[in-house]
């Protein structure tokens, strides 16, 4: 028996999940988004691509290895740097105050109980792993995740879409999902703008930050805050192989990336930006604020060796989502039979949290903690203080400890 199922959202974690999902026993997967062919107007097409695997919560560590092997697979894409879609550069979190260094070591050790190397190293190698990012002269020390490294999400999804295609999945571009068909307290397909429904056994919101959106117009509340996010990129230089590590400051909310052919910087010390859910456009990005990202910027380029610090040439306002308890939403609405959530999923998780949710799709075993993921987990919480503990997670995103 034919078992139909609609996807809405085509970003990294739709793609990774169709691929997932095409060519499964009588599975027939399409998979709808408003942007037009070849463009991702979701967060996806924004991400400066971290991938770091020692998550805080175990669940996350695990989606996240997950992920770093499907990734691992996928060698058929480039980039005109030469750039591949998953690139292992390592990634070194530094210290600049000894309060910072003990976080550092309590991640050490973190790392060692999951098994994930790691090691911490002084201010003099950590300047020579990342000499353009990291500033000898105030770095205490670092600690370097060999395994870590950075995404191409554009053209990983691209990738991923590739796969789900040649399974048999139909991709629709340029199709807006309006509204979901419920009867009978089961959704049953999704109306598109132009008036067609689109029949469904299964129904998966992968629409990241505009999720709530389509969730609210089947009465269901989906507890995910959007949230303004600056990234800036320097002018252009040679491109250089291979790429340095991902470098992240904890103590300072704040990261950077060698791009290859230029350098980025993006920061989370600043007041966090919700943006209001119907206030959203059809791209994951917002204007450029001017402050609090101006100087929230200014000081995370202060954290780059004095030769280095660049003026930025493009100023990125990205959006993308926040949770009460900084964990995905994914899995079935237990209120509402036919409708899954693949929603809050970084890419860091989404080819991972895209096989455990085809898995409990299949009646499988999605894996140890999934059920810590259910959309629903805050049902009956109140909408506006669940929005304050989200947004009261966005400063600390990169504050791991
Ligand atoms: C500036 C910035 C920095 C980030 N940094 C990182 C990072 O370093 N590491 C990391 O792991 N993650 C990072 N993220 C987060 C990451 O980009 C997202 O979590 C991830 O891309 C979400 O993927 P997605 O497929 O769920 O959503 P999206 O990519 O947003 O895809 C959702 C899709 O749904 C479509 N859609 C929505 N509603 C409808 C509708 N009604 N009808 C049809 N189509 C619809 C949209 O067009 C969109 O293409 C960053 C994000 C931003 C913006």
């Amino acid at each position: 028996m034919t078992r139909r199922i609609v996807i809405v959202g085509a970003g990294i974690v739709g793609s990774s999940l169709a691929r997932e999902l095409a060519g499964r026993d009588g599975c027939q997967v399409t998979v709808l988004d408003r942007s037009p062919a070849g463009r991702l107007y979701g967060s996806t097409g924004h991400a400066p691509g971290y991938v770091g695997v020692l998550g805080e919560a175990p669940v996350l560590t695990g989606l996240a290895r997950a992920t770093v092997r499907s990734y691992r697979e996928i060698t058929d894409e480039h980039d005109l740097t030469g750039g591949a879609g998953f690139e292992e550069t390592g990634c070194l979190e530094v210290a600049t105050t000894p309060a910072a260094y003990e976080t550092l070591a309590r991640r050490a050790a973190a790392a060692e109980e999951e098994g994930l190397a790691a090691r911490l190293v002084g201010p003099a190698e950590a300047a020579a792993l990342a000499p353009r990012l990291v500033d000898p002269e105030t770095a205490v020390a670092g600690l370097y995740f060999p395994g870590d490294g950075t995404a191409r999400a554009g053209l990983l999804t691209a990738a991923q879409r590739r796969r789900a295609e040649a399974r048999g999945a139909r991709f629709a571009d340029g199709a807006e999902a309006a509204g979901l068909e419920i009867r009978a307290g089961r959704v049953h397909g999704v109306w598109l703008a132009d008036g067609t429904l689109l029949p469904a056994d299964d129904t998966v919101l992968a629409s990241g930050i505009w999720g709530p959106l389509l969730a609210a117009r089947a009465g269901v509340e989906l507890p995910l805050t959007p949230v303004s996010h600056p990234y800036v990129y320097g002018g252009p230089h040679q491109a250089r192989h291979p790429r340095g590590p991902f470098v992240r400051w904890p103590e300072h909310h704040a990261y950077a990336r060698d791009h290859g052919d230029r350098d980025g910087i993006g920061t989370y010390d600043h007041v966090p930006l919700p943006v209001a859910a119907a206030e959203l456009g059809v791209q994951a990005e917002e204007p450029w604020p001017g402050e609090p990202f101006d100087g929230a910027v200014a000081a995370a380029l202060a954290l780059l060796p004095p030769g280095h610090r660049f003026t930025p040439a493009v100023r990125l306002n990205g959006v993308f989502s926040v949770t009460p308890d900084n964990l995905p939403l994914l899995g079935p609405f237990d209120g509402l039979p036919g409708l899954w959530s693949a929603t809050a999923v970084w890419v860091t998780h989404a080819a991972g949290a895209a096989a455990a949710l085809a898995e409990a799709m299949d009646g499988g075993d999605a894996g140890a903690g999934f059920a810590a993921l259910a959309p629903d987990r805050f049902a009956g919480e109140p909408a506006g203080e669940l929005r304050r503990r989200a947004l009261r997670h966005y400063r600390d995103i990169y504050a791991a400890g």
